[in-house]
């Protein structure tokens, strides 16, 4: 496996390969970061992971400077994957002093959600994704459904700019208890974390509900809000959105996300599934995303 920091490293170390398949990440990897790995690795002969915490998705009171940054052990799962180069870049490698502000922004899809909560998050994410596209030019990248909305937003662009990247859409991968994996449950104390539980709680609540016959969303959404409120959560957004436009619906006539952002004690937790009318296609159904396998 080779590390490299640099953009001239990295460009070099790319032009030894034809396919290759990149999976972006913030480092502190988890097994939901090695499973986008599994997918790049089934979708190109050569994988490479970014790690990089980018600066400009982070809001002024956000947690950039104490996002973890484990290098050692990020570079050693990596190591045991078998990812084929990394690039590491420094903020000052990505961003020089001087660079010019440049945005590239899709409002219909990023005015809403994550987007309405975090002002210029996605301008952020937009940004560095195109940058780490240009210098890496992977034909493929695997992305992963816990984050739905980036998932669009980037396949948009994608569309939008031409980008010939085939964009792979990872599903969601959770720990036994249900909590949907990230590098923040770090940041959870033992008693957080069964608070946190409540958020994929919420979730199978809503999906139940629908699988019972309620297709109204705001029965849904109300029924989702009880076990968060119990759980004394700060509540960002409990949503139900068309899951390609992201916007609103009254009833589930099309794959709907159910989307929850909510706050334990500090730590901003973000989690969704999509749902779905029983007479979708298959390929429709796989398409929209991975449901939370539950017992009804
Ligand atoms: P991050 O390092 O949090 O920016 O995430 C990097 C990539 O990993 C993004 O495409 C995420 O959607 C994906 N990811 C994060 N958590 C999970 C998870 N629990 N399961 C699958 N993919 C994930």
């Amino acid at each position: 496996m080779e590390i490299v920091t640099t953009i001239a490293d990295a460009r070099r170390i790319r032009a030894r390969y034809g396919r290759i398949a990149l999976v972006p990440t913030m480092g502190a990897l988890h097994a939901g970061h090695m499973s986008l790995v599994a997918h790049a690795r089934n979708n190109a002969p050569c994988v490479a992971v970014s790690i990089f915490v980018n600066p400009t998705q982070f809001g002024p009171k956000e947690d950039y400077t104490k996002y973890p940054r484990p290098v050692e052990e990020d570079l050693d799962k990596c190591g045991a994957a078998g990812v084929d180069f990394i690039f590491a870049p420094t903020a000052g490698e990505m961003y020089p002093p001087d660079s010019p502000d440049i945005v590239v922004d899709l409002p219909s899809l990023t005015s809403v959600l994550e987007g309405k909560h975090r002002p210029g998050h996605f301008k952020g994410v937009c940004q560095i994704v195109a940058k780490l596209f240009n210098i890496v030019q992977p034909t493929a990248a695997c992305f992963g459904q816990k984050d739905l909305q980036q998932l669009r937003v980037i396949s948009a662009m994608v569309d939008a700019l031409d980008m010939p990247i085939d964009v792979i859409s990872c599903p969601t991968l959770r720990d036994p208890d249900g909590l949907a994996m990230s590098s923040r449950n770090i940041y959870l104390s033992a008693e957080d974390r069964q608070r946190a539980l409540s958020i994929s709680r919420a979730l199978m609540l809503g999906y139940a509900e629908f699988r019972n016959g309620i297709d109204q969303t705001n029965r849904l959404i109300a029924t989702m809000q009880r076990p968060l409120l119990e759980n004394h959560l700060n509540i960002d957004y409990v949503a139900a959105v068309d899951a390609d436009s992201l916007k609103p619906v009254e009833k589930v006539e099309a794959p709907t996300l159910l989307a929850i952002a909510a706050r334990v004690g500090n730590t901003r937790l973000i989690d969704n599934v999509v749902i779905m009318p029983p007479d979708m296609s298959p390929a429709r159904q796989e398409e929209a995303g991975e449901i939370i396998d539950q017992d009804d």
